[in-house]
């Protein structure tokens, strides 16, 4: 008889292998980020939104529950190597979670009104409160819409590219 791998776990004592968290780095991340970034902290110094922290073994990421990015170029600049060199910046963009207010019934537009590129249209339905549509081809990635939102129901997802 065959143990499923996780219930094997449960059955010898094993904790399952914990999925890594999706780490989000500055804008012009490139994919080999890892390998040239020398964690000088320049970056994270630059950063006028202060959204660039230390993060794991000191390597700069982004924390979007402190703001927004606003493609200003700073970190990009304050980099002495070739980290932050990628020709475009990142490919990534929200994801609404059922925490939602209006998904609940409760009358709720904050993230919409954070988000200067219009990507959060709320629509109307019969019996129900007015619900947001993300326009993932609209969206930047650039977070304004996380800190805001009352309930924590919003994360940043990569789409493509990883840093
Ligand atoms: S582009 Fe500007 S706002 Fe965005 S992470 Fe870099 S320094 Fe911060
Ligand atoms: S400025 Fe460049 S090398 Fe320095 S910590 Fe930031 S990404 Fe790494
Ligand atoms: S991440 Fe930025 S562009 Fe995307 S929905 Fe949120 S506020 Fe709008």
């Amino acid at each position: 008889m065959s143990v499923d791998p996780s219930r094997r776990s449960l059955l010898f004592g094993r904790k399952p292998a914990a999925q890594s968290p999706v780490v989000f780095r500055p804008p012009w991340a490139i994919a080999q980020f890892i390998e040239h970034c020398t964690r000088c902290n320049a970056c994270v110094e630059a950063c006028p939104t202060q959204i660039i922290v230390r993060g794991d073994g000191g390597f700069p990421e982004l924390d979007f529950t402190r703001g927004e990015c606003s493609f200003c170029g700073e970190c990009r600049t304050a980099c002495q190597s070739p980290a932050l060199s990628a020709a475009q910046t990142w490919q990534q963009t929200i994801r609404i979670s059922e925490r939602c207010l209006a998904g609940q019934g409760v009358e709720c537009r904050v993230c919409g009104e954070s988000c200067d590129a219009r990507a959060i249209r709320f629509i109307l339905q019969p019996g129900r409160v007015a619900q947001p549509q993300l326009d993932s081809e609209a969206c930047t990635g650039c977070g304004a819409c996380i800190a805001p939102c009352p309930s924590q129901a919003i994360a940043m997802i990569q789409t493509g590219k990883t840093a």
